[in-house]
């Protein structure tokens, strides 16, 4: 079969950037093209020197059109503008959209769930394959322990970050609520601080932890009396999110139209 071509849109981006290298290393995946917003300096550079891969003969262009016209599947993690624009454009093309960008409000989301009527769009706002296989083990265990077992979800992040706890936490406790079939607004306990009082039966606690360059740890900790379970995922670099996005993007080649998430991608939801 011949491999799939990949355009990669905001190329010189640090995500776009890790895309590139990550479509270079994967088999079954070929590079079509890398595009950046208008005016932007990389523009007219070799795709593959602006992102330090050595040159690929392909020039950094500014036509989306262009770009869905010569891919199978391109990938957009750029900016919420941006990847609303693409979504309609692939869905004139026909071309399978593998969307990343995150901060999309809920307007641009209807817009991208139109556009998926007629094309295929991947949407996620975690990449990672091991953070979605981490929510559905928590949407897992939590179905399965009762609520003498409280849930606690702790994250660390670089000293940068400025929400807390962090979007992935927020979507781990979501999914422990889901797998407890309580809703999860009514449980959450965040930000204790103080004289507290004991805590709720039922209630899911989250502590946030900031401190050097960690990229992003997250755990889920089950606690019962006399015994825990712990689950853990830790992200050393952007990589994984580019790893996920290079493997949902050979997913997508072929698949009807539709919008689907990383847990069609991993096959949790068939
Ligand atoms: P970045 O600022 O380094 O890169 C964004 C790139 O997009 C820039 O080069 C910019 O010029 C380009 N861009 C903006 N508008 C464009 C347009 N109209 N056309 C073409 N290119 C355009 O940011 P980043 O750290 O790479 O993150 C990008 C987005 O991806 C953010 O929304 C971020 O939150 C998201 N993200 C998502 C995941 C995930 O797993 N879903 C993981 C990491 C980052």
């Amino acid at each position: 079969m011949s491999d799939v071509e990949m355009g990669v849109i905001g190329c010189a981006g640090r995500m776009g950037q890790a895309l590139l290298r990550e479509i270079q290393q994967t088999e079954g995946a070929a590079l079509a093209g890398g595009i950046e917003r208008a005016g932007h300096q990389a523009i007219g550079q070799d795709v593959g020197a602006q992102a330090g891969l050595g040159a690929l003969g392909l020039e950094v262009g500014d036509d989306v059109g262009a770009l869905m016209e010569a891919s199978d599947v391109v990938l957009d993690f750029t900016a919420p503008e941006a990847t609303v624009r693409a979504a309609a454009i692939a869905a004139e093309t026909g071309t399978a959209l593998i969307a990343g960008t995150t901060g999309i409000e809920a307007e641009g989301e209807a817009l991208i769930t139109a556009a998926a009527e007629r094309t295929v769009i991947v949407r996620a706002a975690n990449f990672s394959v091991g953070v979605n296989l981490l929510l559905q083990l928590t949407r897992q265990v939590a179905a399965v322990l009762d609520p003498d077992f409280d849930i606690e979800v702790v994250e660390m992040h670089h000293r940068h970050k400025v929400d807390a706890p962090s979007g992935t936490a927020l979507a781990l406790g979501i999914a422990a609520a889901e797998g407890r079939q309580v809703d999860h607004d009514e449980v959450a306990e965040r930000g204790r601080d103080g004289i507290t009082g004991a805590r709720a039966r039922g209630a899911i606690g989250y502590a946030a932890l900031r401190g050097g360059n960690v990229a992003g740890e997250h755990s889920v900790i089950f606690a019962a009396d006399n015994e825990r379970i712990e689950l853990t995922h830790k992200a050393g670099d952007r990589a994984i999110f580019a790893r996920g996005g290079v493997r949902a993007a050979l997913w997508a080649h072929g698949k009807p139209a539709g919008r689907y998430s990383m847990m069609d991608v991993l096959g949790f939801t068939e």
